[in-house]
């Protein structure tokens, strides 16, 4: 069996140029490590602007990991059958996580370098759940208070996701809320707002003012990509041959970075090439449809300005079911390697990539959340293009989290009541107007 890692991998030295640097949103200066004290603890800035290209994981923060990992690899026989490929189709699941996704990888580490730093709270935001969960999970492993803004529409839509929380001890408030000047502003505009992931950490952003209190991110950061790749160390291994094609789903981009990152590290360094493909909702399609420019990381505009792909900063998605996915910006450090042709991007509508999922729950047994779904229908088209051609591709993906607590989706996808959204062009014109 694989080892549990010993070392997180920090991809940014590795590449030919550096990822252009944060904003201040006031002086539009670069950011320095001072600027963003008042956010997080020391380490993880220092983790966050790091060119060292390993970091040691603290035996604190293993002991928490080995309650789940390593996690399997699968070799997803079944599912080849169905579609009658010669590809081979592995599957890295994060499913069995005490959460069900991907997102404890990170939220430990981040629980426990505030602790150590005699920080007492944590704020943080949450679209679909999995997040809050997580950080309410390693929170209560370091003995940290926790608050959560939940999205609106995944508050009202997902009430187990909220039990969960509450369970390890979170409190959790719907966003927008009235507590934050963010969300009773977003409020005063449209009683009825759905939220969205911007407006939210405008409010956990604005909550952690107290100086016993700090904010999470649970992606898009180069500190919480360098998490996740834990994920791809142990792939590399499990494996024992080289994936032709690597496909993971991108919201802010942590579950695809730390499945792909340790891969492309041989490929930076001139050895084997695989193709690597990140999929996205048709509904909020950053990498292929947003513009690759300085924005806000939240609605509101207090985060530094980031250069990432985004859809604009208070572009509101539709209500789409794969809610971890509704972020408008994407990881600035994908960004920059999207620039510099080391993936391709491709975005998908929600019913094909339910269909592939219940394909995938009907031949595995795992029934994946709807974020992986997206990358499964990436696969399965794939899989498909591979049984006409006669290619035997291996295939790598990560299904970064179970669909348990999702089934009122899947209800809507097998009557026949859910629906793609159309995104004309018009109304990201609009948003992308408003960039700053
Ligand atoms: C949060 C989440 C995502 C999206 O976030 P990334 O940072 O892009 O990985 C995708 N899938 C699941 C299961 C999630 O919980």
């Amino acid at each position: 069996m694989v080892e549990l890692p010993r070392r997180w991998y920090n991809i940014v030295p590795d590449l030919p140029a550096p990822p252009p640097p944060p904003l201040h949103p006031g002086t539009r200066a670069p950011l320095g490590p001072d600027d963003l004290a008042p956010l997080f603890p020391a380490d993880l800035i220092a983790q966050e602007v790091s060119t060292e290209p390993f970091t040691d994981i603290p035996e604190e923060v293993r002991e928490v990991y080995r309650l789940w990992r390593p996690t399997p690899l699968i070799r997803a026989r079944r599912l080849e059958k169905a579609l009658g490929t010669p590809a081979r189709i592995y599957v890295k699941y994060e499913g069995g996580s005490p959460v069900g996704s991907h997102k404890p990888n990170t939220a430990v580490p981040q629980a426990y370098y505030n602790a150590r730093q005699g920080v007492r709270r944590l704020t943080t935001e949450t679209g679909a759940g999995q997040w809050g969960s997580a950080l309410a999970f390693a929170c209560a492993q370091f003995g940290l208070d926790c608050e959560v803004w939940m999205v609106r529409a995944s508050y009202d839509q997902k009430p187990y996701r909220r039990s969960m929380m509450g369970l390890f001890g979170a409190t959790v408030h719907a966003s927008p809320s009235p507590r934050t000047t963010a969300g009773a502003k977003v409020l005063a505009d449209d009683p009825d707002s759905p939220g969205s992931l911007g407006i939210a950490i405008s409010e956990a952003v604005e909550a952690a003012a107290p100086d016993d209190t700090r904010y999470a991110l649970g992606s898009v950061l180069n500190h919480v990509l360098m998490h996740q790749t834990v994920i791809g160390e142990e792939a590399l291994e499990q494996l024992g041959e080289a994936p032709d094609l690597i496909v993971g789903c991108t919201g802010g981009g942590s579950n695809f970075a730390g499945l792909v990152f340790p891969f492309l590290r041989g490929k930076l360094a001139g050895g084997h090439s695989p193709d690597v493909l990140a999929v996205e909702p048709a509904a909020c399609p950053s990498f292929t449809r947003g513009r690759y420019a300085y924005d806000y990381g939240d609605t509101a505009g207090f985060t530094p300005l980031l250069k990432m792909h985004t859809l604009g900063h208070d572009f509101v998605p539709d209500p789409i079911h794969a809610g971890g996915l509704r972020y408008h910006g994407m990881s600035p450090l994908l960004s920059h390697m999207y620039e510099l042709g080391l993936f391709r991007a491709t975005a998908k509508p929600q019913r094909e990539c339910f269909e592939a999922g219940v394909l995938f729950a009907r031949t595995e047994g795992i029934v994946p959340a709807p974020e992986p779904t997206h990358a499964l229908a990436a696969v399965v088209e794939e899989a498909r293009r591979c049984a006409a051609t006669g290619e035997a591709k291996v295939i790598l993906t990560a299904l970064c989290g179970h669909g348990h607590l999702d089934m009122a989706a899947y209800d809507r996808y097998l009557s026949g009541e859910m629906r793609d959204h159309d995104l004309p062009e018009g109304r990201l014109d609009a948003a992308l107007a408003r960039l700053p």
